[in-house]
């Protein structure tokens, strides 16, 4: 895992931390493996871990079809949050007061409203797209998904995780640095991510809590840098700006040092914290950091990987038609190779 961070070549499809739909998680794992991403950010949820694994096995086996050579298994991270935070959130419409209107089905990047307007849970991500679009403010509200860590997450480690990612952006520190410390204990010796954007935390504030996190896991750390959650559905520089912006606070904080003969900031020969870039990340990322002299030791895809490969993993032929899974993978590919070049097999 080191290794893949400290060459830049750590590429990490998220299924959603709150995306309980383990079908569809399992046919993102077959692409994005094939396509060669080494990690997979999933629901801390045993039943998503056993379709992950699942996952990885297709796309092994695929593998020998296509010709792929691969040889590292990827890293399975699950992810759990803090109360307050967007990504572990489920949304709820009341339907009293719900005026039937339907502008929130089409927005939901998931498919998680149904005529109904019954939210599926599994599938609801959290993301906030259909209370923006709603006309009005008190129809739909959102509600923490509970989670009892201490017992769930060494369930999914037993089960084949073997990493943990914690969403922390929210503003009681305290709390977080007690979810950490439990998230550091259950997996003492793997790395541990947590995801950090700036909607609750000044600069100085997002430094102080990756200095603390730092305390506690040292090296093991990653910070996932989140520049706008979840906001990754368009392929454009705006869109995965403040990924880039968020990243660069942390560089300047931890990963570069002043060269005092020049008064210019360069990077140190070896990163202090690993940091993945989220939160609006889509093709253009790599090319918007390579131009800000931005460095990164990974990137993690969500709505816009997923967006890319929609059509594919509906599909009812999926697992029957190796044309279509050819047709998925190189759509993943080609947003892999975007993000982190080449990928190691
Ligand atoms: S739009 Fe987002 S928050 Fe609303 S139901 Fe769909 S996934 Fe959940
Ligand atoms: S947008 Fe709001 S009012 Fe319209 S159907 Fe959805 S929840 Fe109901």
């Amino acid at each position: 895992m080191q290794s893949l961070l400290d060459s830049s070549k750590y590429f990490k499809l998220v299924c959603g931390a709150g995306n309980e739909d383990a079908e569809e998680v399992k046919r993102l794992t077959v692409l994005y493996v094939l396509a060669g991403a080494k990690g997979l950010d999933i629901s801390a949820n045993v039943n998503v871990v056993n379709a992950c694994m699942e996952g990885i096995d297709l796309a092994f086996n695929f593998s020998k079809e296509f010709d792929i050579p691969l040889s590292i298994r990827p890293f399975i991270m699950v992810s759990v949050g803090m109360p307050g935070d967007h990504h572990v959130r489920k949304s709820y419409i009341n339907l009293d007061t719900c005026l039937k209107c339907d502008l929130c089905i089409p927005v939901c990047p998931t498919d998680a409203i149904p005529k109904e307007l019954i939210v599926i849970k599994d599938k609801c991500i959290g993301c906030g797209n259909c209370s923006a679009i709603c006309p009005k403010s008190d129809i739909i509200h959102y509600e923490h998904n509970n989670r009892e860590l201490a017992s769930l997450l060494p369930a999914c480690l037993a089960a084949g995780a073997e990493q943990i990612e914690l969403h922390a952006a929210v503003a009681d520190d305290t709390a977080i640095m007690q979810e950490w410390q439990l998230v550091s204990e259950v997996n003492p010796n793997g790395h541990i991510s947590m995801c950090l954007d700036r909607l609750h935390l000044s600069n100085f504030s997002f430094e102080e809590r990756v200095r603390k996190a730092k305390e506690i896991a040292g090296d093991r750390l990653i910070i996932q840098s989140d520049g706008y959650p979840m906001s990754g559905g368009e392929d454009d520089f705006n869109t995965t700006l403040q990924a880039i912006a968020t990243a660069d606070v942390l560089n300047k904080a931890f990963n570069m040092k002043l060269r005092k003969s020049k008064n210019v900031l360069i990077y140190k020969k070896k990163n202090e914290v690993n940091q993945l870039l989220s939160g609006g990340t889509n093709s253009l990322t790599a090319v918007l950091a390579d131009q800000t002299g931005v460095k990164f030791q990974g990137s993690s895809l969500g709505t816009f990987a997923r967006k890319i490969v929609k059509e594919v993993v509906d599909d009812e032929n999926f697992y029957q038609d190796l044309a279509l899974i050819k047709k998925g993978y190189l759509i993943a590919q080609d947003l892999v190779i975007a993000n982190i070049g080449k990928p190691t097999l």
